[in-house]
């Protein structure tokens, strides 16, 4: 998306609203210092996971070209937000997502329980001081609380807004936490979580039993918990046709759209059911929670979290294009809820989890039609560079003869402007051309060149799943209280922000 004059409009709205600079103490704590606030009746928090820099860049490049602009690249807020976990220099989304919605640091795998506690207890010394989540406290509020993401709804990052688990992976036991009336019902939620949307069903349906697209349940409980949210109120769908039914009248409601993770936005044309996408999800959910029929107590004003959750594991598959195009369509959803909200009374927040070893490497030359002087010679995969140049091998012009050609590697190998530092793409100590690689890629399928969809990006070290990096990622916000985004800070700052402006 180009920078549109209604896009400026909006921006200088927002802007309207900044507040004379707060008092920053040389060295100091930026988070425990600044003392403005901005009111927000509303919060949108979108988290990319596994959104790194790098895959912005490359997302950009893919999308909209190096020098187009994403609808975050047009936010007027920016910060670098540091993700270490109290016990790891690389974290997972377990901590980092506490991080973020409580304030507080914690350890890998431990969701919304201090950083006394250990993953699984392995210490045996007892679990620590239960966390409150920012979804609590405005739950607590009076405000509607939403969920959605393209991941489990029951993963690490979503299970943070309202779980508490010394195990990430206890996922049967985090969906009881949000059902109302359950003796591991997360009482914090007071009457429930208005809006649940994502994947997961095979955490709500017994093991016994085959769900509505064929899928086995995963609960050894023999519970089906479908049946019991429905029983505690909730409007259940499934599917697209249920999805697009519900109105302003269905809350509360779970959507499980898909058994495990939602598709890949690349894949979901083909699910069985019908899943929408995650724009369709995150419009729908702006729409009930700002429109929905107040239950008891309720005001105004709601606080939504939306999970871009799969770029992170089209990384962990060393698959790029697919990382690449549920990026792409994170920024689709946040664009929409741009244009959905009023950014003065709404702030609206992005970040990442944390970033992946994915890299851009060598000197890739810009597309034929964006070069500034004329290119007279080229090889002929240089005039149809696939995704704008960041899914192909890297082409340079050789400034002897003006000829633009395939960089070669140190024995002449030409590579691809996408690689991981570690992951399945591990070619072994000969590489060769990726255009006429044999190497198999996503299930056994020997790809046809770099941007071909079953291709496994190269990597340095052999790992079946590529991994976490421990660099900074980006905040990006736009709204009211947004102009606290600024400098280097904790992830934990992020959950300040949004607390501020919510007068919490
Ligand atoms: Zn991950």
């Amino acid at each position: 998306m180009r920078r549109s004059t209604t896009f400026r409009t909006m921006s200088a709205l927002a802007m309207a609203g900044t507040m004379a600079a707060g008092t920053v103490m040389a060295g100091g704590d930026r988070d425990q210092n600044d003392r403005r606030g901005a009111v927000a009746k509303n919060v949108i928090f979108f988290v990319g996971d596994g959104m790194g820099v790098s895959t912005i860049t490359a997302t950009r490049v893919y999308s909209v070209g190096v020098a187009g602009n994403l609808v975050v690249d047009q936010f007027p807020y920016t910060a670098l937000s540091r993700t270490y976990s109290a016990d790891s220099i690389t974290p997972d989304s377990a901590p980092t997502m506490t991080a973020m919605m409580t304030g507080a640091n914690t350890n890998a795998g431990v969701i919304g329980l201090d950083d006394s506690t250990e993953f699984l207890d392995f210490n045996g010394d007892g679990d620590g001081r239960r966390l409150t989540t920012l979804l609590e406290q405005a739950k607590r509020g009076g405000m509607k609380v939403g969920v959605v993401s393209t991941a489990r709804i029951t993963h690490a990052t979503p299970a943070a807004t309202f779980a508490h688990i010394n195990d990430r992976n206890d996922e049967s036991s985090i969906a009881r936490q949000a059902l109302p009336g359950d003796s591991a019902y997360n009482d914090q939620l007071g009457d429930g979580i208005d809006l649940l949307f994502g994947g997961g069903r095979q955490f709500f349906v017994p093991n016994t039993v085959v769900d509505e697209e064929g899928g086995s349940g995963s609960r050894t409980d023999g519970r089906d918990l479908r049946a019991e949210f429905r029983g505690k109120g909730y409007s259940y769908v499934w599917n697209t046709a249920g999805f697009n039914n519900l109105t302003t009248r269905s809350l509360p409601v779970l959507g499980l759209f898909e058994r495990g993770h939602m598709e890949y936005e690349y894949d979901r044309a083909s699910d069985a059911g019908g899943e929408p996408s995650l724009t369709d999800m995150t419009l729908k959910a702006i729409d009930l929670l700002k429109n929905g029929q107040a239950r008891r107590g309720q005001k105004s004003g709601y606080f939504l979290m939306v999970e871009g959750g799969r770029i992170d594991h089209a990384h962990h598959e060393g698959n790029a294009l697919r990382a690449l195009h549920d990026a792409q369509e994170l920024d689709r959803a946040i664009g929409a809820a741009v244009r959905a909200v009023d950014l003065r009374d709404t702030l609206i927040i992005v970040s990442a989890d944390h970033s992946h070893v994915f890299n851009i490497a060598g000197y890739p030359l810009r597309p034929l039609n964006e070069m500034p002087y004329p290119v007279r010679s080229f090889d002929p995969g240089y005039a149809s560079l696939a995704g704008n140049g960041i899914l192909d091998v890297v082409y340079d012009v050789n400034t002897a003869t003006g000829h633009v050609e395939p960089s070669g590697d140190a024995n002449g190998v030409p590579y691809s402007a996408l690689v991981y530092a570690n992951g399945p793409g591990y070619r072994g100590a000969t590489r060769v051309d990726p255009r006429t690689d044999t190497f198999r890629g996503r299930n056994g399928i020997v790809p046809n060149g770099p941007a071909h969809e079953a291709y496994f990006q190269e990597s340095a070290v052999p790992m079946g799943s590529e991994t976490h990096s421990a660099e900074e990622v980006a905040i990006y916000a736009i709204g009211a209280g947004s102009d606290l985004v600024r400098g280097t800070v904790k992830n934990t700052f992020i959950y300040r922000v949004m607390a501020r402006a919510l007068g919490f």
